[in-house]
This record gives structure tokens, C-alpha cells and sequence, in this order.
């Protein structure tokens, strides 16, 4: 919880903030009372109660019952945070795959879809088709269920400009200055608030916030899918960049005339550790079948690779070991300038995790520069291949925490 930010003399931002401050620290942990939410914000109990009774009456906050504190004299209340009537909507769409996921502000889910699509290889207005329609079939689920919908956010393997709106480049998509916030926003009638952000940064937020190392201020979070991102958290919170660019690990140039990335340069970390030249390596005879599958996701792409790995096949190990090598040499870079306490893999390098690891690391440590490679662990990520729309739902759910006037109250 931080300090209440007052707005110059105006009450109902002062009551705002203080709604914010509230709602915030419930969902921070359980076991909350109005004495020890006073205690904490340094609100008067008064002030707290009335606050408690605002957000209850929006369906924001519950009482679970009471628990004894005898030493306080009267039994306390406990809190809890609610809004099991708030969606909010994350949807991803990638290369191979379009994902919608609705939570409720509880964070549980409420609808959940995976469509495949061939983004790659057909004109964008045929993903951008999909896209809609997955976003229509959540929409109409969320609202069946829930009164409030607070937005959405939709994840793109690409650049995306500060405007949140227009995605500026993503070479996997072959997209060029779409704005796919206004189209997305129209379709589902205008109303909603519709955002637009790279996958990995939303990745990285959603592993922030409630993957197996939540709260680790300084953490960088690399997806593969077919390209490979980057979400950068630093001191908490998510490294932007001034035009909202930054985080574009995959596109690391680590040698010259190396294989041809999606984005038309050679030589990218993307080329070596992607989905595209392991598959090469460690299933050859395999890989251009595979490849030609362009609407099978890197998920079942990988499974071939499991399968010989699993089996001890010589060819599998040894490009899984090229695959290892690689990402701990890429991952010695952002050590160096990052220094991250935790590096999450998420997308497919969590199915190679068990045999990449250690390499991945020990290579690490071998080429940065602090000792011990800054205290820096590579782990697997919890959350899977719906990490970014997970992502999503949580951005889009922050309005609700900033302010939670937003949601109107029971009696209108
Ligand atoms: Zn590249």
C-alpha cells in the first residue's frame, strides 16, 4: 500500500483515492478487519467504516464473520475483497493461436477459449475476423454472468505504441500499423475500454502478480512462441521504454549471418533459441512439417521434440543442448544489464524446462559478469500459454482498483 495521493482540493478524488487505498490492501492478503485497516492507512476508523460500506455497496468487498480478538475487547469482522459481479477481459492473439480469458476481480476465472488461426500466412483482416469473434463469444459470456465489465486488453506478439492502440510492428503477424484497439473496441459496440500491449509484458504482469514468484521486483519474463519476448519488471514495475517499445529481447543480434528473422535482420537471439531452429535441430527430419502446420501451436510443435527427448534420441538431446546454450548466453546479456532476481521461461520453453535448465543457467553464469550471475535464478513459468491474456485480464482490471467508483452501487 502506498501514500494516499491527494488531489488539489477536490473531496470526491480525496474519497476516491481513499476507496483505492482500501480495495488495494484487501486484495493484498486476507484476514483484514476496519480496526487494521485503519491501523495500516492511517485512516480514521470512522472514515474506514464509511469507506467499507461504499464498497460493499458497490459488491467490491464482503464480510466473511467475525473472528474473537479478545485483547481488542470486541470481536472484528474480516474483510474480504469480492467483486464476483467485475469482469475484466484479457485476449491474446499470436501467431497461431487467439485466447480469451474473463476474470472476475477475485481473480477467478470465468470463461476461458483457445481458437487456432494461421496468422502467419493469411491476410491480417482473416485473424483480425477470428480475433472478433472469440472476443464476442467472451463478451457475451461475461455479460450473461457479471454486471460490471471493466475492459479489455489484448495481447499482441509485436510493438505497440504508447497510444495503446496501434500495433506498430509485429513481423511473426506480418502486421504493419494496425490499430487493433479501435477495430476490437467497435466490434464489441464501443462502450468498452480497450487496450492493446505486447504479449510479454503481459506475461510479465500477470507472472508478477500472481505467478510462483509474485512480487519479485525485479524480474524478466521471456516467452517462446514462434518469436520469442520480453517483459522486463524492474524495481516492480514494467519496464515501458519512452515509446513503449522496450523489452524486444528476441531481436538481440548474437551472431552475424546468421538465419533470417521474422523481422528481416539476421543473426537475431530469436533465430537461435526460437521454436523454429529447434525444431530444426533436434527433429530434423521432422521440422518442415511441423513448420507447415502453421495452425498447430508451439505447444503440440514441441511435442515431437518431448517425445525423442523422453527417449534419450541422441539428435533431440544434442539440439536441445544447442537450444540450452543459446538461451543461457542470451540470458548473460539482460543479467548484465538487468541483474534480475528471478528469470521466468514461459511459452515453450517451459515444456523443454526440464532438460534446458540446467545447462541454460550453468552457461549463464559462466558469461555474466557478476558472481554467481547477480544471485539470478531461471525457473519454468506456472502459468502457461494463457499467461498474456491472464495478463490482460489483470491490466484491464486495474481501472477497478484505481478507482472504484466504476462500478456503480447496488442502488444505481
Ligand atoms: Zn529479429
Amino acid at each position: 500500500v502506498t501514500a494516499i495521493r491527494l488531489q488539489p482540493a477536490d473531496h470526491a478524488g480525496v474519497r476516491r483515492n481513499n476507496l483505492s487505498l482500501v480495495l488495494r490492501l484487501l486484495h493484498e492478503g486476507p484476514g483484514q478487519s476496519r480496526a487494521s485497516v485503519a491501523a495500516e492507512t492511517g485512516l480514521n476508523k470512522a472514515t474506514v467504516s464509511s469507506l467499507v460500506a461504499e464498497l460493499i455497496d458497490r459488491g467490491l468487498v464482503r464480510e466473511l464473520g467475525t473472528v474473537d480478538r479478545r485483547r481488542l475487547g470486541r470481536p472484528a469482522t474480516v474483510l474480504e475483497l469480492d467483486g464476483r459481479g467485475v469482469a475484466s477481459l484479457g485476449i491474446e492473439l499470436n501467431v497461431d493461436f487467439v485466447t480469451a480469458l474473463a476474470t472476475d476481480l477475485g481473480g477467478r476465472t470465468l470463461f476461458q477459449r483457445t481458437r487456432a488461426i494461421d496468422a502467419a500466412s493469411r491476410p491480417p483482416k482473416r485473424s483480425l475476423a477470428t480475433l472478433v469473434s472469440v472476443a464476442k463469444e467472451a463478451h457475451k459470456e461475461v455479460t450473461s454472468r457479471c454486471t460490471t465489465i471493466v475492459g479489455v486488453t489484448l495481447a499482441i506478439p509485436g510493438l505497440v505504441d504508447a497510444s495503446g492502440r496501434t500495433v506498430t510492428i509485429a513481423p511473426n503477424l506480418h502486421w504493419h500499423d494496425i490499430n487493433v484497439g479501435d477495430r476490437l473496441a467497435e466490434a464489441l459496440g464501443g462502450e468498452l475500454a480497450v487496450t492493446v500491449d505486447n504479449d510479454a509484458n503481459l506475461g510479465a504482469l500477470a507472472e508478477y502478480r500472481v505467478g510462483e514468484f509474485a512480487g519479485t521486483p525485479n524480474l524478466v519474463y521471456i516467452a517462446g512462441q514462434t518469436g520469442v519476448g520480453g517483459g522486463l519488471i524492474v524495481g516492480g514495475r514494467l519496464v515501458r521504454g519512452a515509446a513503449g517499445f522496450a523489452g524486444e529481447v528476441g531481436h538481440m543480434h548474437v551472431v552475424d549471418n546468421g538465419s533470417e528473422c521474422g523481422c528481416g535482420r539476421r543473426g537475431c537471439w530469436e533465430t537461435l533459441v526460437g521454436l523454429r531452429q529447434l525444431l530444426r535441430d533436434a527433429v530434423p527430419d521432422l521440422a518442415a512439417e511441423l513448420e507447415s502446420h502453421r495452425d498447430k501451436g508451439p505447444e503440440a510443435k514441441v511435442g515431437p521434440v518431448i517425445e525423442r527427448a523422453t527417449a534419450k534420441d541422441p539428435v533431440a538431446l544434442e539440439g536441445l543442448r544447442q537450444n540450452a546454450r543459446w538461451l543461457g548466453i542470451g540470458l548473460a546479456t539482460l543479467v548484465n544489464i538487468f541483474n534480475p532476481q528471478v528469470v521466468v521461461l514461459g511459452g515453450f520453453f517451459r515444456d523443454i524446462g526440464p532438460w534446458v535448465l540446467p545447462l541454460a543457467e550453468q552457461t549463464m553464469r559462466e558469461y555474466a559478469i557478476a558472481p554467481d550471475a547477480g544471485g539470478c535464478r531461471v525457473v519454468c513459468s506456472s502459468l502457461g500459454f494463457s499467461a498474456a491474456a491472464l495478463g490482460g485480464a489483470i491490466f484491464a482490471a486495474e481501472r477497478v482498483f484505481d478507482d472504484p467508483t466504476f462500478v456503480p452501487a447496488a442502488g444505481g
